[in-house]
């Protein structure tokens, strides 16, 4: 998407015979995305050793996601949902939620943050509520914090608990009811100022599969239909492959994306189909799956070849001791300057004519 429109502005400002600018306005960056990351960084330092928990994290959220982020343990998902949810602030980048820039914000904006725009789901399900208030008064509480009328307050939490399947929860206290009915209401108490965003950092990770579901189907109910944007950290393979758009950090950077789809064939028959993509950042850079690089013995450099609709990317014969046999034509970097004064519509680049490419 923000290729797309930089590309726009590209060719709109090469028909306007004006140099193309890569755009870098606050306003630009992540255009209408309800979560955005540029180059996010986070280093944490204690005892004179440095952690580098985000490197350079890029990420867009479109209101109304429900999106799954996995990652091995220390990948930096926590890291990431602390300081979306306000709770922590990057060493560098840049980190937009619901319009809030989390780098520009007072103490007291930063409390307003935390109550009214985004909503927090913990895995700990006692983190959650407070065991001396009934479920009601639990959600009830960031209401009243917020100064909302008794009359709303009360409409609203029960409206929360009964779509969430906990209505008859309402006078319990938190140690009369199950850990999936405590996390149940636990989304009522994150939703019940309406935020734009709620994050979950593994709400499931204490249950047993079953009750796990349950608390993902609530979750999914408040994505359909309370319309809030989730962003869910989970190890359970089931709930990822439930949702349309997994996410998946590795040392502190998305390294790719699962987008799963409905497909109809010609006959009509309906399949789930998932794609898994790599992830290219805004300063164009790929990470190449392990196995990938294992397989090819890849290491330090490789060849790249623009070809007319794909990339060809080859270990360096050098580095795997194959000698100086074939040369393949490596295209280092493809300029987006060039773009300026190639078309896009033109014939593919002269330098690679199709009956030399590499693999020919
Ligand atoms: P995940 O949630 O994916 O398991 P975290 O975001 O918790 O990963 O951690 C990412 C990395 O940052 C890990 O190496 C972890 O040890 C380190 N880390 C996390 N929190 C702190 C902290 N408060 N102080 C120092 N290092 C931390
Ligand atoms: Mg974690």
């Amino acid at each position: 998407m923000e290729r797309t429109s930089i590309d726009q502005l590209t060719e709109a400002g090469q028909a306007a015979g004006v140099a193309a600018v890569r755009p870098t306005s606050q306003a630009s960056f992540g255009g209408g995305a309800v979560i955005a990351c540029d180059s996010l960084v986070r280093i944490y330092s204690t005892a004179g050793i440095e952690v580098q928990a985000l490197q350079g994290l890029d990420l867009l959220i479109e209101p109304g996601e429900l999106t799954a982020l996995v990652g091995a343990s220390g990948s930096g998902k926590s890291t990431l949902l602390n300081i979306l949810a306000g709770l922590d602030t990057p060493t560098a980048g840049r980190a937009r939620v619901a319009g809030h820039d989390l780098l520009a914000m007072s103490t007291r904006e930063r409390l307003d943050y935390r109550r009214e725009s985004v909503g927090f789901l913990w895995q700990q399900t006692s983190r959650n509520l407070f065991s001396h208030l009934t479920a009601a008064e639990n959600v009830a509480l960031p209401m009243r914090l917020a100064a909302r009328g008794r009359k709303a307050r009360k409409q609203r939490t029960a409206e929360l608990l009964d779509t969430l399947g906990v209505g008859y929860c309402r006078d319990r206290m938190p140690a009369e009811m199950s850990g999936g009915e405590q996390q149940r209401v636990s989304i009522g108490v994150a939703l019940a100022n309406e935020p734009a965003v709620l994050l979950a950092d593994e709400p499931t990770g204490e249950l047993d599969t079953g009750t796990g579901e349950e608390v993902f189907a609530a979750l999914r109910t408040a994505n359909t239909d309370l319309g809030v944007t989730i962003l869910v950290v989970t190890h359970d393979q089931q709930v990822s492959d439930q949702v349309r758009r997994t996410i998946a950090i590795r040392d502190g950077r998305i390294s790719t994306e699962v987008l799963r789809h409905t497909h109809t064939d010609a006959e009509g028959q309906e399949a789930d189909v998932a794609q898994e993509y790599a992830v290219l950042d805004r300063a164009g850079r790929l990470q190449i799956p392990r196995d990938f690089i294992e397989t090819l013995d890849m290491r330090d450099r490789v060849l790249l070849a623009l070809e007319s609709d794909h990339v060809g990317v080859w270990p360096d014969a050098a580095v795997r001791g194959d000698g100086p046999g074939v040369r393949h034509r490596a295209h280092g970097r493809h300029e987006r300057a060039d773009e300026a004064v190639t078309p896009r519509s033109a014939s593919p680049d002269p330098a690679t004519p199709p009956n030399d490419q590499p693999d020919a």
